[in-house]
């Protein structure tokens, strides 16, 4: 299932649902679907499970999760729902899975990604990517008013701005996400998954360093990216990392330096450059095809 199927079928389900503002309604989508969400007591480790009693559907989160994990359960549950993929979890969802990369199926990812469209609808989230920086403190704003983690507003906060930047997740110093803005991908710099973070990336010292917190770093656009373009950037980063699941979370902010020579402009296109940019700009999960 490509990806724009998966975002395009959330927005239908807001619009259906008439849902036009944040936080947005999670219990509301949940009963125009037809489940009843009931908070309950759950072993440690379970964010919510799914199942059918006479003919009722009911979606069950654990009482014990915040509330921004609780709305991100339900809508993990309704997309298996719209989106008709089967659950590779069985009945039941483990907590340390959702927003996670590693080992997880791409049906898993694509179902994470419905989740997020519709807790960070596109329609609101754009005004605001235009007009505020993006770093971690309006970041923690957006997610306060969006009641939605931080790597769900990061993510849809890149796509929808104008700027420079992109937000990169990694987990054991490996990349396995990563979504450039529209102006980036078009100044032809593209962040690859699958390889080592940066050495002198904020990120990297503080996996490094195995410490919760916070870690800036000024480096190079190419320290990022392979691609020509990046040396013409340099990347201001803010990175944050949580050990319990080793993963680490930067925001970058890429200053163009040199404009782009006019006459690279008009160079030649290769046949495979937009292979290229597919395999190097879009996230992981764009391979579910
Ligand atoms: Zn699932």
């Amino acid at each position: 299932m490509d990806e724009n199927v998966v975002v395009s079928r959330a927005r239908k389900l807001l619009k259906d649902a008439g849902i036009e503002t944040a936080p947005v309604d999670v219990e509301a989508l949940a009963l125009h679907l037809g489940f009843k969400v009931s908070r309950v007591e759950l072993s440690e480790g379970e964010a919510g499970n799914t199942f059918e009693r006479r003919g009722q559907k009911y979606i069950c989160v654990n009482e014990k999760d915040s509330v921004v994990r609780q709305r991100f359960t339900i809508l993990h549950e309704i997309a298996h729902h719209v989106l008709k993929l089967p659950s590779l979890h069985g009945e039941k969802v483990p907590g340390d899975e959702l927003e996670r990369f590693t080992g997880r199926p791409q049906e898993e990812i694509a179902c994470d990604v419905f989740a997020a469209e519709c807790l960070v609808p596109w329609a609101l989230i754009q005004p605001l990517a235009e007009d505020m920086n993006f770093t971690l403190e309006h970041l923690a704003e957006l997610s306060e008013r969006f009641q939605a983690s931080r790597s769900c507003i990061a993510s849809k906060f890149a796509q929808a701005s104008e700027g420079h930047l992109a937000f990169v997740v990694a987990e054991d110093g490996v990349v396995k996400y990563s979504i450039g803005s529209k102006a980036l991908r078009d100044a032809r710099v593209w962040i690859s998954t699958g390889i080592p973070l940066p050495q002198n990336s904020a990120a990297a010292k503080a996996h490094k360093a195995g410490i919760s917190g916070l870690h800036e770093a000024d480096i190079e656009g190419s320290d990022w990216s392979t691609s020509d373009d990046a040396r013409r950037f340099a990347c201001y980063e803010q990175a944050t990392y949580h050990s319990p699941t080793r993963q680490t979370q930067s925001i970058l902010n890429f200053e163009e330096l040199d404009p782009r020579p006019v006459s690279n402009g008009n160079r030649e296109r290769h046949d495979d450059d937009d292979l290229l940019e597919e395999l190097d700009g879009r996230p992981g999960w764009s391979k579910y095809r």
